[in-house]
């Protein structure tokens, strides 16, 4: 059988941690090996994994952004193990993208990722994007995600002291700075009060006619 490379995305407090965890319980329950990678980027958290109910769980590999991933130190673990879970799966580079395809295509070790697909500015992340593009299953989780609207959110809005904005670095992590926070929302809610918003606080001034 052809073990898949697949990534669920959705936007943000979507539940994906809880997903990883019944995934890697339910994997371990019929005897698989799972190897857990989440990026170094993801400051929160640390070396762990941690969902809703507090639970911990230790990551195997915690990737620098500039690391490859098959290294002489973690070879072992990777060509060992039996099933490989990524979390915050957009944090990876593109370069990290393809090699998780190459270790899936050339090993059969299936590859399960779990992530964002979408920027608090509504662009891609760069790695997500990469994944798109070479996944052989891509699959937007349910609608545990909702919009303060009550429609299903899409887009990871930023608010900084309470305000929304689409400006700053594309790495924030929430809880790192108290006065950063994210809000997933409609497309709806998202163009009103985050993108509009912006825009039009840009050109305030009324423009003057010269003649
Ligand atoms: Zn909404």
């Amino acid at each position: 059988m052809q073990e898949k490379l697949c990534f669920y995305y959705s936007a943000m407090k979507g539940g994906k941690t809880s997903r990883i965890f019944s995934k890697i319980h339910d994997l371990e329950e019929i005897g698989q090996k799972v190897l857990l990678i989440k990026p170094g980027k993801d400051t929160k958290g640390e070396n762990q994994i941690v969902n809703r109910l507090n639970q911990t769980r230790t990551v195997d590999i915690l990737l620098p952004s500039t690391s490859k991933i098959v290294t002489e130190e973690t070879f072992d673990r990777i060509y060992e193990c039996s099933h490989i879970i990524v979390d915050e799966v957009q944090f990876l580079t593109p370069e990290q993208i393809e090699e998780l395809w190459t270790i899936n295509k050339n090993t059969n070790i299936p590859i399960t990722c779990f992530g964002l697909l979408t920027n608090f500015q509504g662009k891609l992340f760069q790695g997500s994007k990469r994944l798109i593009e070479l996944a052989d299953e891509r699959l937007e989780l349910g609608t545990n995600s909702l919009c303060t609207c009550g429609a299903p959110a899409k887009f990871n809005a930023r608010k900084v002291n309470g305000v929304f904005t689409m400006e700053g670095d594309e790495v924030e992590i929430d809880g790192a700075s108290s006065s950063i926070e994210y809000v997933p929302l409609c497309g709806t809610c998202y163009y009103n009060k985050v993108y509009r918003k912006g825009k039009m606080g840009k050109c305030i001034k009324p423009k003057t006619r010269l003649s």
